[in-house]
């Protein structure tokens, strides 16, 4: 093929393909375009999840009559003008590609009235063809009507999620653009789904309470922006963040911001999870909003397309002021207990030890019994062997220690069993055995119940539809951010069903690899099922359990990968304690 330059309809498609992922690009667009326009009210509804329609009107200062048409080319824009201007970006937009990718693919009406002007000028683009334009009856501000995305990209449509998917993306993010301007009110509708609004009054609390309730807002810590020094000229670190009593099983909840813009950078988002180190659980996130103030040309925002990826200048220094100002915050606000810790005021691997305590740093303890067993019983100078079998033989049960182990009498050994990591091995043979008989076990709620979830947990939920199936479990959307449940797990009855669905969640989120969904599943509900250490078991619980696991096929190992059980053969025995 010979060189040629491509049609404007390819190389809009082109662009529209880099800018417009799926219809929360489009949402994020036109509200950084509304907020350049100086907007102190923005208001988005959707049609079916921003597939249908999506409109966005807001009270800026919106576009003389005479540049609407304007709007609509590439690279048009009112936010730079000379070639320094891209070192000293102040504005959320200035590469002017998103409107004319959004009509690129779409159907766009827009109405749009200048303070100056009595009368509003609409202009209606399809496909990146200009349709028409007339003079309309407007107050002023702009209003985008985006019709039927991607209706000419289908490889693209493809991709979407179901509606209510799209439209959880575009809450979660007007719901961080209300984060960072608390001075902006937001309102957002979709039928049959339920609005979320912020009043604008300025205040980040107001904010904070719409989205996570009033008593964590109340709780929630505000950042004083520490001095600026010498080390970090002109840069402060402000925002409202979580306290170390409150925590996040994951970081969906992590805002960070450069200069009011959204950005996503993995690194300064460690360095916030960093800063509370010590002061929260292991596996908890804290949550909030970060945004850096740094003076425009320390930091590069002309990356990518989207914008979301920013280049610092000095990465690390930032780093090290996020660390400084949060540290700072939780030692004044949060005074570590002077707490130590003995295996003799927490049981081994209980409860407690691994409760959300944020007191609770007993890790090595509460994740590991059996290698802790291993290192006393070496210590007491035993030849310790640990070895794995693949049947276990008839096992006649002596006792518990620890609350713990259970210690049983074998023909030629003496057996330490982990009774969690025996009982969370039952279970999951149990799950797969009853999955192959096509009768899972499960308890049917007397009253459904409905559970709130995060954005990531909603993903990890769709993912593993399948999970749930082979469990036999009932559970459904139920509105934007609620699934109801109608039975769970038998294994899990007995516990409060949110916290157990929320625990079978984080398990699937650990993202462990099994061969088959069968082990997923079972693997889902092992261990949160399984009985805890630190619980004392009568004499025919533990032998209960062991008859049980005698019947496991591979006996030897917990889903975990955890060695279930220690022998320790009678030989050795005999020759450690012979009489001398
Ligand atoms: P950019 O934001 O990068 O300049 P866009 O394609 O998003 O490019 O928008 C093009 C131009 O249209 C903007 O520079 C601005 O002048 C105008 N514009 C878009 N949306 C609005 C709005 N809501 N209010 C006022 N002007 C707007
Ligand atoms: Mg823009």
């Amino acid at each position: 093929m010979s060189i040629k330059l491509l049609p404007l309809e390819i190389s809009a498609r082109i662009a529209a393909g880099e800018v417009i992922e799926r219809p929360v690009s489009v949402v994020k667009e036109l509200i950084e375009n509304s907020l350049d326009a100086n907007a102190t009210k923005i208001k988005i509804t959707l049609g079916n999840g921003g597939m249908d329609f999506i409109e966005i009107s807001d009270d800026g200062i919106g576009i003389p009559s005479d540049e609407v048409k304007l709007v609509f080319d590439r690279f048009a824009t009112s936010k730079i003008e000379h070639i320094n201007d891209l070192d000293n970006i102040s504005s959320l937009g200035f590469r002017g590609e998103a409107v004319f990718s959004i009509a690129a693919i779409s159907r766009v009406e827009l109405i749009s009235k200048t303070k100056e002007s009595d009368i509003g000028t609409k202009i209606v683009v399809q496909d990146g063809e200009f349709l028409s334009q007339s003079p309309v009856a407007a107050n002023t501000g702009t209003i985008f009507k985006v019709i039927g995305l991607f209706h000419n990209f289908p490889a693209r449509r493809k991709f979407l999620r179901s509606p209510l998917s799209e439209s959880r993306r575009i809450l979660s993010l007007i719901k961080k653009y209300s984060m960072i301007r608390p001075d902006v009110s937001f309102e957002y509708h979709q039928l049959n789904s339920k609005s979320f609004v912020t009043s604008g009054s300025g205040d980040i609390r107001d904010v904070m309470r719409e989205i996570y309730g009033r008593d964590i807002s109340n709780d929630m810590l505000k950042i004083d922006p520490l001095e600026s020094d010498e080390l970090y000229p002109r840069t402060y670190v402000e925002g409202i963040i979580s306290n170390p009593t409150q925590n996040k099983s994951n970081r969906a909840h992590i805002n960070l911001f450069v200069n009011g813009r959204l950005i996503q950078n993995k690194t300064l988002s460690y360095s916030f999870e960093q800063s509370y180190h010590g002061f929260i659980a292991e596996k908890k996130f804290p949550f909030g909003v970060l945004n850096i103030s740094i003076p425009f040309d320390e930091v590069d925002v002309n990356v990518h397309p989207t914008k979301t990826e920013v280049l610092f200048h000095k990465e690390n220094l930032i780093f090290s002021l996020i660390q400084k100002t949060i540290r700072n915050l939780l030692l004044n606000k949060m005074p570590v207990l002077d707490v130590t810790f003995n295996d003799k005021n927490i049981p081994i691997g209980s409860n407690e030890a691994s409760s959300e305590n944020i007191y609770s740093m007993n890790r090595n303890f509460s994740e590991n019994p059996s290698f802790d067993l291993t290192d006393r019983i070496g210590s007491s100078g035993i030849d310790d062997s640990y070895t794995p079998k693949n049947v276990l033989p008839l096992l006649r049960v002596i006792g518990q220690i620890s609350n713990t182990y259970i210690i049983c009498e074998g023909p030629e050994s003496l057996y330490v069993i982990d009774q969690h990591a025996a009982h969370e091995r039952v279970i999951f043979e149990n799950v797969i055995d009853r999955h192959e008989k096509n009768d899972p076990n499960i308890q049917t709620l007397l009253e459904p119940i409905l559970v709130d979830l995060d954005d990531i947990q909603m993903e990890i939920v769709e993912k593993s539809e399948k999970i749930f199936d082979i469990l036999g479990m009932d559970i459904k959307p139920f509105g934007d951010n609620t699934y109801i449940i109608r039975s769970i797990p038998h294994v899990l009855s007995t516990q409060n069903p949110i916290q157990a669905f929320k625990n079978m969640i984080s398990v699937l989120e650990e993202g462990k690899h099994f061969e088959t969904w069968e082990e997923k599943a079972a693997y889902s509900i092992a261990c949160h099922g399984a009985i805890r250490a630190g619980k004392h078991l009568s004499l025919l619980e533990m032998e209960t359990l062991i008859k049980q696991l005698e019947n496991c096929r591979q006996p030897s190992n917990c889903p975990h990968g955890r060695p279930t059980l220690f022998s320790i053969d009678n030989a050795n025995l005999a020759k450690r304690f012979r009489r001398t």
